[in-house]
């Protein structure tokens, strides 16, 4: 795969609304690219990154709460327990939080970067985490979850990322070739 920066996709890509692909053949260039995306994470004072946000149409996320970090192939969740609501922002949408309301324990299945089975039971903040990057890889993102007066409120915001997202679309490709560092605020 070609060696260039990962860099994080915002709302009005069509890469975060496409389903990400279930990783059959586990390879040195899926490690490579997780690392990738851990780096990119702590870069941007991230909890979590999901393929799809640099691009990479395949099921990994990565995660790190500050307890240590997740590296996920083919994360799925098999058991969801209680409620919980806690606001969230997304990488890929900066500037913006919403209240979602998730489940406030799960149980999980995923393989780690060398392809051997977990098993993983999240409470709280983890869990929240886990189920918002698992969301990436189904197109879903915390916009979609707004409130009608949400979703008033954040119109021109969002609005305004789209717009970005658009003009970074357009100059991507001289972006990546002169490989400068172009960090957005958030
Ligand atoms: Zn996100």
């Amino acid at each position: 795969m070609q060696k260039t920066e990962l860099k994080i996709r915002l709302l009005g890509d069509p890469g975060l609304r496409k389903k990400a692909h279930r990783i059959l053949d586990i390879t040195a260039q899926h490690r490579a690219i997780l690392s990738q995306m851990a780096e990119l994470m702590y870069k941007r004072s991230g909890v979590g990154l999901a393929a799809p946000q640099v691009g990479i149409d395949e099921q990994m996320i990565v995660v790190d709460i500050g307890e240590g970090l997740y590296k996920l192939i083919n994360p799925r969740i098999i058991k969801r327990q209680g409620k919980q609501i806690i606001p969230e922002g997304c990488l890929s949408i900066p500037g913006i939080t919403i209240n979602v309301k998730r489940a406030k324990k799960i149980f999980l299945m995923a393989q780690d970067e060398y392809g051997k089975p977990l098993e993983i039971e999240a409470e709280d903040l983890l869990a929240c985490v886990f189920q918002h990057e698992i969301d990436h890889l189904r197109g879903i993102l915390i916009v979609d979850y707004a409130s009608f007066f949400e979703r008033l409120s954040l119109k021109k915001k969002i609005e305004e990322i789209k717009n970005k997202a658009k003009a970074k679309a357009e100059t991507k490709e001289v972006i990546s070739y002169n490989n400068q560092k172009k960090e957005g605020v958030f």
